[in-house]
């Protein structure tokens, strides 16, 4: 098959496109035909090595796909040849404790797609028989690519750990960001208020278009203040945040008294001092999370599929330009999802 390969870290000349042998599915196997695969900021950091692991080269990246089941391994039983399906990124174990509670999210033994095995950025791509979501119908390959992580990143998020609910006030930075975009129109569908933060007008103009209420450009506005100014003095009750950094410090600081934030990125800035006298008397929480489960998943799919929320793709590049991506989704002038075609 051909495949964008990596053998070795460095700059976007190292993402090669070339023949490798097919995945094999073997027992209990599933071999999926790409159709479309997403683009990542860990993608970026596994080719330049700041992902903070060594990859076994050469290496396929690509943390999610969509595509048709092509081939099953002896053994499979719930899957079928063209059936439509996305493969969970977590590889997760199904055995261990934290499995067995129905969070193999946090499974204590888990494998990631495109970083621990090969991954979307081939025309093939093999998983276990329990690590694939069926895909709706009515959803297409390259939608339920931009979907998938984004959507199910903010659902568990927002949801799941931040509790969102109807008539609070959440606060969702970097808008223009896969999860924000998602985090935007979940929180809307919600019933909440949503204030945005983007670093640019045009990227607030396409939040509000989403479901925000309010946007705040914090390239220049303090995030803090400005949402104090917009709540009357109450701040919000959740807030979504993937950045890290100063913009990870204005959000604690934009919190009502019991607020809780959610943490699920940090490429702005990973190392944050906080100030706990605020946290404590506040009665303020911090959360992490970034891996839903299949569960959520499916759940978003079906409400991408019914229309609920709309998958954002900013381009579509066919699999060999993957470079031109990675460029692209580097210079951060991108609203939404990059999408590659094999
Ligand atoms: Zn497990």
């Amino acid at each position: 098959m051909k495949a964008i390969v990596l053998h070795r870290t460095g700059g976007v000349e190292e993402l090669k496109y070339e023949g490798v042998p097919t995945p094999e599915p073997g027992p209990g196997e599933v071999l999926v035909r790409v159709r479309a695969a997403g683009v990542n900021h860990c993608d970026i950091d596994l080719r330049t090595g700041t992902f903070g692991i060594t990859l076994a080269y050469p290496h396929v990246m690509g943390v999610d796909a969509a595509g048709e089941v092509e081939a099953v391994g002896s053994g499979v039983t719930q899957w079928k040849k063209g059936d439509r399906v996305a493969p969970h990124f977590v590889l997760s174990c199904g055995i261990c404790v934290n499995c067995l509670r129905g969070h193999e999210n946090i499974c204590l033994a888990f494998q990631v797609l495109g970083v621990t095995q090969w991954g979307g950025y081939g025309e093939y791509l093999k998983v276990g028989q329990h690590h694939l979501v069926k895909l709706p119908d009515a959803l297409g390959f390259d939608e339920a690519v931009s979907s998938y992580v984004p959507f199910a990143t903010a659902w568990e998020a927002l949801i799941t750990v931040g509790k969102l609910q109807a008539g609070e006030y959440v606060l969702v930075n970097a808008a223009g960001s896969g999860v924000g975009s998602a985090g935007v129109q979940i929180a809307a569908l919600a019933g909440a208020t949503v204030i945005a933060t983007a670093g640019s007008d045009a990227k607030l103009r396409r939040a509000k278009e989403l479901g925000a209420t309010f946007g705040i450009n914090y390239e220049n506005k303090s995030v803090a203040s400005e949402v104090m100014r917009l709540t009357k003095g109450r701040g919000v009750e959740c807030a979504l945040d993937m950045v890290g950094g100063e913009l990870l410090k204005q959000a604690i600081g934009a919190l009502a008294p019991g607020g809780r934030l959610v943490t699920v990125g940090a490429h702005g800035g990973e190392v944050v001092p906080i100030d706990f006298i605020e946290l404590f008397r506040k009665h303020v929480s911090i959360h992490g999370c970034g891996r839903s489960t299949k569960a959520i998943a499916a759940q978003v799919l079906a409400l991408v599929a019914d229309g609920k929320l709309r998958p954002i793709i900013h381009k579509r590049f066919p699999l060999r330009d993957a470079g031109k991506a990675h460029t692209l989704l580097a210079s951060r002038k991108v609203f939404g999802r990059l999408v590659l075609n094999a």
